[in-house]
């Protein structure tokens, strides 16, 4: 990406296809989370800076030819832009390591993810019927549904996830034919500006795609109440999700809302009955609490055990977690970076404090680590922490920590296991671990989250919708459902062989 030096580092704005400065030219420095270091330094964006990018989408939409362009050529753009992405995975992905403070390899996979998702919408949008024709019951009626763009979109990111969670966003907001304006985390913003050169270097007009670097409060806010944009989704917290949707309702805009989660992974005796079993259930049960320490929105974050095998799971899960590999992201042998912002550990050490107090009992961790030539002090660091005897009233296992904290509740029948799953206002993903195929399907039936793994934890097909039940969000991403938020539809019925009416007989 030679072009990233090419111009100053703090026009960071895009609107109508050229790179800005924020109007009152305001600034930000980006951190490295593994040192609190500046390594980039960013527009400031405000709400002046969200109008002039929203102009620019509106008038690519209204007046530009990217909405109407056909289908296949907005596959190619789409397929192009995955080619890109794979000849720049290792500058990405370790852009967005230092950026999110995410282990190099995490990074580059993201990457990886992020292609797939350019190429899933490709195909599916390649492969459309152009409509539906519906029986009218008459040979003298063509009746068809169509689906077209919603128009201006204004799409807002979070960090953990950072070119991942926008390409969810961009991919089916581009191959359905909007324009729009994304807002990335004021804290990682930088793989979002570099893929917005991608898209132009795949052959998008000017116009079509428009970045804001700026605080949410503002930008975002802008961006969700904005007249002129007819579609706003958003992923992140729940507090800045239901501002999102109160800024949105008085101009009644689609709405789509990705939001935290409290995800329960619950593991039955069975699954433990062989050492193999046992292995492999603690391991994941290990992934799913502490990749990228945490920071993630289907964080197994919630280990519901059965009580019968409680102590040995628990004890072993601990041991392995207390060896976790903190450090740099991009140093070699590291398993787990920082948290991504000193605020964010602030957060995670009071829920700790919180549970500690409540009675939760310390089994590892729950502090930050020894600083080392891979850890420096002024790092964001905190050990994965492994909470055991925590209940259903304790704060810690009510709120979503986002952070590397796992905590421990048992259940002794199935109806509790599923009753404890369910004891969230969250409804984002779940776990389910047992050798009995029909106590699986039952227990996956009746649990109340728009993902559920059997015997797994984490994986997510993007021809698969993703998004959550309850206050994980509205709406959903990826398959066929996450094209559908992009567009209207439409109903076009032609009368081919009119005649009077004669309901008024005058
Ligand atoms: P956040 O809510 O603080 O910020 C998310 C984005 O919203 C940022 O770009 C921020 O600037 C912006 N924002 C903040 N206030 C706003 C406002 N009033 N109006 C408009 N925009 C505003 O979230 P975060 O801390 O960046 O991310 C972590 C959260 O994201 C967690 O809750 C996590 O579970 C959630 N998340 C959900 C998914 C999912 O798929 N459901 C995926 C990733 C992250």
């Amino acid at each position: 990406m030679p072009h990233r030096t090419e111009r100053q580092a703090r026009a960071t704005i895009h609107a109508g296809g050229e790179w800005l400065e924020a109007i009152f030219g305001a600034t930000r420095e980006i951190l490295d989370p593994a040192d609190a270091s500046p390594f980039a330094v960013v527009a400031d964006g405000d709400e002046k800076d969200a109008e002039r990018a929203i102009a620019a989408a509106r008038e690519a939409f209204d007046q530009g030819t990217w909405p109407h362009t056909p289908a296949a050529e907005r596959a190619a753009l789409l397929r192009r832009v995955a080619d890109l992405l794979v000849r720049d995975r290792e500058e990405l992905g370790l852009l967005e390591s230092r950026d999110a403070g995410k282990t190099a390899e995490e990074g580059r996979v993201d990457i990886d993810c992020v292609a797939d998702a350019f190429r899933y919408f490709a195909d599916l949008v390649a492969a459309e019927a152009p409509g539906r024709v519906v029986d009218a019951g008459s040979p003298d009626i063509h009746s068809v549904v169509v689906h077209e763009p919603v128009g201006v979109c204004a799409l807002i990111t979070p960090w953990n996830y950072p070119l991942l969670q926008a390409s969810w966003k961009i991919a089916p907001a581009l191959a359905a034919g909007n324009t729009f304006v994304i807002k990335p985390s004021e804290i990682t913003p930088m793989t979002t500006i570099a893929l917005i050169d991608l898209l132009a270097e795949a052959g998008l007009p000017a116009g079509v795609a428009n970045l804001v670097t700026g605080p949410g409060h503002t930008v975002g806010a802008r961006l969700a109440e904005h007249p002129d944009v007819d579609l706003v989704s958003f992923t992140g917290g729940l507090v800045s999700g239901t501002k999102v949707a109160q800024a949105a309702a008085p101009t009644v805009k689609k709405v789509a809302l990705e939001l935290g989660g409290k995800n329960p992974n619950v593991v039955f005796a069975d699954a433990c009955a062989t050492e193999e079993g046992f292995d492999t259930a603690v391991d994941q049960a290990l992934n799913a609490a502490f990749i990228h320490s945490g920071q993630v929105c289907s964080a197994g974050a919630r280990l519901i055990v059965e009580e019968s095998v409680r102590e040995r799971f628990v004890a072993e899960l601990a041991r392995r977690a207390a060896r976790i590999r903190l450090g740099r992201g991009t140093e070699e042998g590291v398993e787990c970076g920082p948290l991504v912002s000193e605020q964010q550990r602030a957060k995670v050490e009071a829920y700790v404090a919180s549970a500690l107090a409540e009675g939760a009992v310390l089994r590892c961790g729950g502090k930050r680590p020894e600083p080392s030539p891979q850890r420096p002090e002024a790092g964001y660091f905190y050990e994965p922490t492994v909470l055991d005897a925590c209940h259903r009233e304790m704060k810690v296992v009510r709120e979503e920590v986002f952070g590397p904290v796992l905590t421990v509740e048992t259940f002794r029948t199935e109806d509790e296991a599923v009753f404890l799953a369910n004891d969230t206002e969250y409804g984002l993903a779940g776990g389910v671990w047992t050798s009995d195929p029909g106590k699986a399907r039952r227990v996956a039936g009746r649990l109340r989250h728009g993902t559920v793994w059997i015997n797994d934890f984490h994986p997510y097909l993007p021809q698969a919708e993703w998004g959550g039940f309850g206050r994980s969000g509205t709406g959903r991403e990826l398959g066929p459902a996450g094209l559908a938020e992009y567009r209207e539809t439409k109903h076009v019925y032609q009368n081919l062989a009119p005649k009077p009416v004669r309901w008024f007989a005058g």
